[in-house]
């Protein structure tokens, strides 16, 4: 799958690895009952997963009752190869972008309790959802960046990068120590507080701004529908 940019980006890129962060906002560990990690738990959805656009469609998978939607902001990256030592975020980061880990939360516990693997409940047709990018040289610096997610109009998450546990700088050399790190390779880098049940007619409005939430820099549509 090719990767859009709003406006003018000289490179492409094809999507390729899905990476993702889990707990890594203080208050969303919490609110799921969990300790803040020592380490980033790291985990990764299928290429089948990803849907890319501005308006998207979100099929409410049959297997599960509770559909959760967590908000994240996510890093298109460069490449780098194992071993990514000295982090300097122009030479990593190729733009950013912001969408939805979507979660079979109810199949999720399930798993967790039995101490299974997450792959159904965050790795099902189109559990990973990601709006068009903005690219790094357009973007104002990582620290400056927010996000904010409506349900229905509803505020239900708003962060900023510098509520993350472990940033960028952190997770690229941890991540690059396991997996080769290649060109158009994503990083949802984890939910802030307020995850919850989406439902079937549900419309979803996120955007990408400054730490001023009238700064919008990217927007990002989305309504549930029916599996088809
Ligand atoms: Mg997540």
């Amino acid at each position: 799958m090719k990767l859009l940019f709003d406006g003018y980006n000289e490179e492409e890129f094809e999507a390729g690895t899905v990476f993702c962060v889990g707990r890594n906002y203080v208050e969303h560990a919490q609110e799921m009952g969990h300790e803040v990690p020592q380490d980033p738990i790291i985990f990764v959805k299928p290429a089948n997963a990803l849907r890319h656009g501005s308006y998207n469609l979100i099929e409410y998978p049959p297997l599960t009752k509770e559909l959760h939607f967590e908000g994240e902001l996510i890093l298109l990256l460069r490449g780098g190869g194992r071993n990514v030592k000295a982090y300097t975020p122009a030479d990593v980061i190729a733009g950013y972008a912001i969408g939805l880990d979507l979660t079979m939360r109810d199949l999720q516990t399930e798993a967790k309790r039995k101490g299974l693997p997450w792959t159904i409940s965050k790795g099902f047709d189109g559990a990973a959802q990601v709006s068009h990018f903005i690219p790094f040289e357009s973007a104002p610096p990582f620290e400056e960046l927010a996000f904010s997610l409506w349900v229905n109009d509803e505020l239900r998450q708003r962060a900023s990068t510098n509520q993350m546990i472990f940033s960028p700088e952190m997770l690229l050399p941890y991540i690059s120590n396991i997996f080769s790190v290649r060109a158009g390779d994503l990083l949802f880098t984890g939910t802030p507080k307020g995850v919850g049940a989406l439902h079937v007619e549900d419309k979803i409005v996120m955007q990408l701004h400054t730490s001023n939430p009238d700064e919008v820099l990217l927007d990002f549509h989305a309504q549930v529908t029916e599996w088809q």
